[in-house]
């Protein structure tokens, strides 16, 4: 079996699909790996580092399986093989066209964003892997843009108060921001519909914020709120981003615009030098003064609105990715072939498009 890696061309990535160490795992297994020249450079990763550890370097897309952080887009699509297999962020709920084209293309794709939220399928869970990344970077984002400091100091020149920052939403993005505030030292409160989670906003130090609106959907996913039930958070939310120095949003709904959590209202109301970042910019955003993809001050408050940050930390958030495709590639492998058990929950869950059985790889 031949793996093919590409360089990604969506623009501010960095991240690669596979990373050395990841190669030689795969090596070891008999699986031969062809990286495109220079796929690894944005993540520091040379040529020669994956050479070292087993791979060629060369076309990638003639590959059995390609392996890509981001989805394809056409002229990428039109580079791959009929028969050949696809493993990444697939787009399957916001931009169904991909799989649309893929099943033109002859190719079975294996969306990262499928993979089922339960304990088999934990070490293949890219959508986690890639929101610790940005929950650890959020923060450090809003410490950077906050003109005062995260923990409580005593000095000879004062004592000064530690930040309170509150995360909504705290699935795996959100309790990875309280964990990392917490250890810069702010006092901090987690949010969140699905009540399951307080006991886990608990466990990272934080304070849970209990408003009275749980809103549990399938899979493990929050589902979206009723008119009513939004006006009811709306309005006691507000209160509650007033006192805080920092907001840091991550509320999302899968395939759904992302709930608008923080007003423009609720901003004006915060204190001057105070620091909203906004992580559910590519679902809309969940304020109303986010621009996604930029950073704008309104009423003296910082918004910010990343669009990829995981891209922002290459080096772990692809090491990170490499093992979970790795881990699912390795579901699928027997005897050094590419032979997915459509009836195993997991690959039946991962796979958006599969064409007739005599095309598949
Ligand atoms: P996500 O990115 O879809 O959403 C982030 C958070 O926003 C979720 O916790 C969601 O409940 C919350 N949210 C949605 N609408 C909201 C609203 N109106 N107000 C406030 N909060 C709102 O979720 P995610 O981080 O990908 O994870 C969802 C859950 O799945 C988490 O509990 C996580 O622990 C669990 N999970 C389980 C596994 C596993 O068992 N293998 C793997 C990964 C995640």
């Amino acid at each position: 079996l031949s793996v093919g890696v590409p360089r990604e061309t969506l623009p501010g990535e960095r991240r690669v699909a596979l990373v050395p160490a990841v190669v030689g795992r795969l090596c070891s297994r008999g699986v031969g790996v062809v990286v495109e020249p220079g796929a690894g450079a944005a993540a520091l990763i040379p040529d020669e580092e994956f050479t070292k550890a087993g791979a060629s370097t060369g076309d990638p897309w003639s590959a059995d399986v390609i392996v890509k952080v981001n989805p394809p887009d056409a002229a990428e699509i039109a580079r791959l093989r009929p028969g050949s297999a696809l493993i990444g962020f697939l787009a399957p709920l916001t931009d169904p066209d991909v799989a649309r084209r893929l099943r033109e293309a002859g190719v079975t794709g294996f969306a990262l964003e499928s993979v089922p939220r339960i304990s088999r399928a934990q070490s293949m869970d890219a959508l986690s892997s890639q929101a610790n990344v940005a929950g650890y970077r959020a923060v450090l984002l809003a410490a950077g843009e906050c003109t005062r400091f995260f923990p409580m100091l005593t000095t000879a020149a004062g004592t000064v108060k530690p930040a309170s920052v509150l995360v909504l939403g705290a699935g795996v993005a959100g309790l990875q921001a309280l964990a990392t505030a917490k250890r810069l030292g702010a006092r901090t409160t987690g949010y969140d519909v699905r009540p399951e989670v307080a006991d886990q906003v608990r466990s990272v130090g934080a304070k849970w914020l209990d408003l009275g609106v749980a809103a549990v959907g399938e899979g493990g996913y929050a589902r979206e709120l009723t008119a009513a039930e939004r006006a009811e958070q709306t309005q006691r939310l507000a209160a509650e981003i007033a006192g805080h120095d920092v907001v840091i949003t991550t509320a999302m709904v899968p395939g759904r615009p992302a709930p608008k959590l923080v007003p423009a209202d609720a901003v004006r109301r915060m204190r001057p030098g105070s620091v909203v970042v906004d992580l559910a910019g590519a679902a809309g955003g969940n304020c109303e003064l986010s621009e996604p993809g930029r950073t704008v001050v309104h009423h003296e408050v910082t918004i910010a609105c990343p669009l990829n940050l995981p891209a922002t930390m290459p080096e772990h958030a692809s090491e990170l990715f490499a093992r979970n495709v790795a881990a699912l590639l390795e579901l699928m492998l027997v005897e050094g072939r590419l032979a997915p058990d459509f009836s195993d929950e997991v690959i039946a869950a991962t796979c958006i498009t599969r064409p007739a059985p005599s095309g598949a790889p």
